[in-house]
């Protein structure tokens, strides 16, 4: 359980230069960046929850500094598309290291990489076109067959994998708490204060249950829920997924999940099972995807019980202490939206499952942009491919339940 948040009381003023509607990595960059460069502009935050109780708190850690979708359209290589993200992902990633240890905050920060493995022959194969990409790329890898990946993760389930370094580990809930409380002091936030409607032109008026504020700009950073607010409403799709972590585990059972403190694997296919073992004795599995509705908790039990015990049949117990469930915003292209809508609001929106880094970055330029900044790494934001177009209902809901369905069964035995 996440410790209490103080309540803060609602602002004095209501007239601001910047509303930033959302709190996850997204909004908070932004706001962040809009403060450092207009320090004497105040910058109001509205988080509809609490910080760190959305999928920013609630994700599975991992901030993977590669690309996970360099097949867009629109540029002369993926090479080069690649190569821009491969960038931007770094500078986030120094500036949120540069974040972390500047303020001290306490998210078990391990920059130990990441496993990759697969369990299915079209897995092997997956994972072999990912490392052709690596190559080309520059990234640097190790390979392990089944019998490494025993000895490195504890279990025989794997037929082939590989270990990259990109990838740092965090305590989801402890990072974005840590960030919004190290914001610069121009900036407020007002937390359980959720935006029901935003006017259409300069200067904006946002509309909570408990007030209207004014604003010159607005930075919508609400993922997916920015289609209640009218945006992008034929380019997104909310999904959930879910995840599940046990108590702490005693020694002689931490000795079963492999030969070191802390490691994650990610799936060779899009509808796998996430694993990751956490520093201080815990393991966690990330499993399944459900189209705009959360599936049953029952359900999601059954679900992620039996990818741990197919996984590591020889544990003692195979009981979670939490389970829970949390959107993320996708698109069809998986290209996220960054820019200007319309003039003075902007957004940064569908980060397509690995928002921790691409949310912050995305974010910390989409603050420049609003005010006006430049920067090599904003261009290379502005020219990378936007969402594409998705059908209405109810053809959408057909469509991806469908495709759900049919990624799952490719999935096979990688979920
Ligand atoms: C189980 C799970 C595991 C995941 N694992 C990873 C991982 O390992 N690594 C990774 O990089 N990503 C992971 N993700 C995805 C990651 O959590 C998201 O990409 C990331 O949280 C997106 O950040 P964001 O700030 O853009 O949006 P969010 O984190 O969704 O933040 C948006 C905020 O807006 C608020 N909001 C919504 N509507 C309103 C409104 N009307 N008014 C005001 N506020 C509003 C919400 O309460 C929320 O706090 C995972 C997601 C889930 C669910």
């Amino acid at each position: 359980m996440l410790p209490e948040r103080p309540v803060k009381p609602m602002p004095r003023g209501t007239r601001f230069g910047t509303v930033v509607i959302g709190g996850g990595y997204t909004g908070l960059a932004a706001a962040r960046r809009i403060a450092e460069l207009r320090p004497a502009e105040e910058v109001l935050i509205l988080e509809a929850s609490t910080i760190g109780e959305g999928s920013s708190g609630r994700n599975s850690g991992f901030i993977i500094d590669l690309p996970h979708n360099t097949k867009m359209g629109g540029h002369t290589s993926p090479l080069e598309v690649a190569r821009k993200q491969i960038r931007m992902y770094d500078a986030g990633l120094r500036w949120l290291e540069h974040l972390v240890r500047e303020n001290g905050i306490d998210c078990g920060w391990n920059p130990v990489g990441k496993y990759h493995a697969a369990a299915s022959d079209a897995g092997v194969q997956n994972l072999r076109k990912v490392l052709d990409q690596y190559r080309e790329w520059g990234i640097s890898y190790t390979e392990f067959d089944s019998d490494g990946l025993q000895q490195k993760l504890g279990t025989g389930y794997y037929k082939y994998g590989y270990h990259s370094p990109n990838n740092v580990f965090v305590q989801p809930a402890a990072l974005i708490r840590g960030l919004a409380d190290a914001l610069p002091p121009n900036v407020t936030i007002v937390e359980n204060e959720p935006v029901i409607s935003l006017s259409e032109a300069t200067p904006f008026r946002i509309i909570t249950a408990r007030g209207t504020f004014v604003a010159d700009r607005v930075i919508l950073a609400n993922n997916g829920f920015a289609k209640a607010l009218g945006a992008l409403r034929d380019r997104l799709i909310t999904i959930f997924t879910y995840a599940a972590v046990t108590p702490r585990l005693a020694e002689s059972e931490l000795a079963k999940l492999g030969d070191s403190p802390e490691w994650g694997v990610i799936p060779a296919n899009r509808l796998g099972t996430t694993l990751r073992r956490i520093q201080g004795g815990r393991f966690m599995v990330r499993s399944a995807y459900s189209y705009e509705r959360e599936q049953t908790a029952d359900k999601t039990l059954a679900l992620l019980t039996d990818c741990y015990k197919r996984r590591y049949p020889n544990m003692k117990s195979h009981q979670f202490e939490y389970v829970w469930g949390g959107t993320t915003a996708l698109t069809r292209n998986g290209a996220s939206f960054f820019g200007q809508l319309q003039p003075g609001l902007y957004a940064s929106l569908g980060c397509n499952g690995a928002g921790v880094l691409k949310g912050s970055m995305f974010g910390k330029l989409l603050g420049e942009m609003a005010v006006g900044a430049d920067s090599s790494y904003l261009s290379d934001a502005l020219s990378l491919e936007q969402p594409s177009w998705l059908p209405p209902e109810p053809f959408r809901r057909i469509g991806v339940v469908s495709a759900i369905k049919y990624q799952a069964a490719l999935a096979g035995t990688e979920r």
